[in-house]
Order: C-alpha cells, then sequence, then structure tokens
C-alpha cells in the first residue's frame, strides 16, 4: 500500500483529483466478524445488520439519533483543569489527552445537547467511549454537572447515556471525586421534580455504573449492553467461580431487575419519547383519555381516573415550561 499511498495519492492530488475513499470504508463487526459497509452501517445507527450487534456509538451521533431531525445545540463544557496531577505512565497524559482530541471539537468523553424530542425539551447527556475510554474525569464530571443544571433551568427531562470504563486514572482521586459530584446533580435533577432516564450503553463499568448511572428513575439498556462494576474475569477469579451464561449483559440485567428494559437502538427514541410523554404530561387525564363523565366530579363513577385527573396540574401551569426560556445559558450552536 506505501507505493500507493506515498506516491500515487499525492499525485492525484496534485492533479485536482480527489480520491474520495474514505479509511474507514468497512468495518469488522466485532460479535460475527462479517464485513460491515459504512455507509450501510450508519443509516442502520450503527446496528451490525447480520447478527444485530449495536456497536459503540460516537457522541455526536447519539444525540442525532435521539432529538427531533436530529436537530440540537450543544453546550459548551467549562474549562477545566489539565493533568492537575502531571500523570505519565508510558505516555504524557497531556499526550494522550492530544491525541484523542486531534483537532475536532470534542473536548472530552461527555457531550452535552439539548433540543425537542416528541416536541418535548429534553438535555441529553451522551458518553463517547472512543474518547480515551469514555472514562470519566473532572471533565466528564462538570459536564454532568452543566447537563443537570441545564435540565433544571429549561424545566426538561435529562436522559444520560454512559459508555464508559469508568474513572480516569490519569486524574486520580480527582477523577474519584466525580462519583459524589454527579450523584449530587442528579439529586438537582430529582429535587425539581424532573425525570432522570439513564440508557445503559456498551459498555458501563466501573466509577460511573458506582454513581450516577445506576440512579435512573427509569433504566434502559441496549441489546447486549455490558453494565457492571468490576470486569467478569475479576468476579471469577477472586470469588473462583464460574459466573453465568450472559453476566453483566443487559438481559441478564433485565432478568434480575437491575435493568426496566432492553431496548433495540431503532426504538430508542420512540420508546423515550413515550416515557417523558407520561412522565410529563402536563394536560389533565380525561383530555388525554376522553372519559364518559357523570354530572358530579366525585371520582365515585369507575376506577378513579377522574380523581386521577385532578390531581394532575391545573391547566394555568401548562404554559410552565419554556424550554428556551434563558438562551443565554446555551451559547453555542452546534453546526
Ligand atoms: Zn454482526
Amino acid at each position: 500500500m506505501s507505493w500507493l499511498t506515498n506516491f500515487v495519492r499525492p499525485k492525484l492530488r496534485a492533479l485536482g483529483i480527489k480520491p474520495d475513499v474514505p479509511d474507514n470504508l468497512w468495518i469488522k463487526c466485532p460479535s460475527c466478524e462479517q464485513m460491515l459497509f459504512h455507509r450501510e452501517l450508519v443509516t442502520n445507527l450503527h446496528v451490525c445488520h447480520y447478527c444485530d450487534h449495536h456497536l459503540r456509538l460516537p457522541a455526536a451521533d447519539r444525540l442525532e439519533m435521539l432529538f427531533d431531525e436530529g436537530e440540537y445545540q450543544t453546550i459548551e463544557l467549562p474549562e477545566t483543569v489539565t493533568d492537575p496531577l502531571r500523570f505519565r505512565d508510558r505516555r504524557r497524559y497531556t499526550e494522550r489527552l492530544r491525541d484523542a482530541r486531534h483537532g475536532d471539537d470534542r473536548r472530552d468523553a461527555v457531550l452535552v445537547g439539548h433540543g425537542d424530542m416528541g416536541g418535548h425539551p429534553a438535555v441529553v447527556a451522551a458518553f463517547d467511549f472512543g474518547f480515551m475510554g469514555g472514562s470519566m474525569g473532572v471533565a466528564a464530571g462538570e459536564g454532568l454537572l452543566a447537563a443537570a443544571n441545564l435540565a433544571v433551568l429549561q424545566d426538561a427531562p435529562l436522559i444520560v447515556v454512559p459508555a464508559s470504563g469508568g474513572a480516569r486514572m490519569q486524574e486520580g482521586i480527582l477523577s474519584l471525586m466525580q462519583l459524589p459530584r454527579t450523584v449530587i446533580g442528579v439529586q438537582q435533577v430529582r429535587e425539581a421534580g424532573l425525570p432522570y432516564i439513564v440508557v445503559l450503553a456498551d459498555p458501563t463499568t466501573g466509577g460511573v455504573t458506582a454513581s450516577f448511572a445506576m440512579l435512573g428513575d427509569i433504566a434502559l439498556a441496549e441489546p447486549g449492553a455490558v453494565v457492571g462494576f468490576a470486569g467478569t474475569r475479576v468476579i471469577q477469579e477472586t470469588i473462583r467461580e464460574k459466573l453465568p451464561e450472559g453476566f453483566q449483559r443487559a438481559e441478564y440485567l433485565h432478568e434480575h431487575g437491575m435493568v426496566d428494559m432492553v431496548v433495540h437502538r431503532r426504538a430508542l427514541r420512540e420508546r423515550l419519547i413515550a416515557i417523558i410523554d407520561l412522565l410529563r404530561n402536563t394536560r389533565p387525564l380525561a383530555e388525554v383519555v376522553p372519559l364518559e363523565r357523570p354530572g358530579k366530579t366525585t371520582g365515585k363513577s369507575a376506577d378513579g381516573k377522574p380523581e386521577e385527573a385532578s390531581r394532575d396540574k391545573p391547566p394555568e401551569d401548562k404554559a410552565g415550561p419554556e424550554p428556551q426560556a434563558e438562551p443565554g445559558e446555551a451559547p453555542t450552536k452546534d453546526a
């Protein structure tokens, strides 16, 4: 290939002929090892069309997939201190960070976007496993806190999609401090009476499962996603026992009550919208489900539904959520 890449390609470029072949045209499915055409894979939401394996998704693709018409705005995350411990293993941490950023505008492993989902305002924070294993350092912690604040400010549900190997060891104790910080962020959302939904993507392991990732009011998971604190091998070697088939996979956790639903990526957006619809229904229930109501409103009639309707927010509160109330808080527009 060297002759082609080193000689032919520059010559073609010099002639103004663009060799329109990206480097990652074909991707091998990590599960069935079939070769997948990149463009097809993108239209199929990064799901293998041979074996239905859910491949890992860049954070930007995740946000595009969830919001109405794929339109959303990202927020600029607060600047954080880089390399506070001047950490060095085989390479410097700063070098690793620079490589992970490689020129594009992602600053760290978390991307926070806001927009509409099924007409409801929503805030989504998605992890990028491609950025240093989606590890949670100070910047990622700040990202989650910013997302929680934005959700409270916009009176919108918060959806978090972790895909992370855990804490970022290069930041030591500062990374571990993000565990309680993110829990406080979740608590803020909860105190504001807003839904907090987690979509567990492959892999959700280590520090994130010890904090915000397991605290969702509703926990969804993608099929086959690995979710757990310590890795299977570590557990197996510690307890000296063979672990059951499918241990730490989304389906296993669903069977054992750790996950509420396992949802295919194609159905994920619709399912999330349905959940938000249910949880954020500010209209009286009678408007949504027309009921035959007798003259009185004592709720004696049928199954207590009219009473439930009156328990909902009164209609004058309907104008309450104003998604773009504070435009100054959400400065950047993502192209
Ligand atoms: Zn496959």
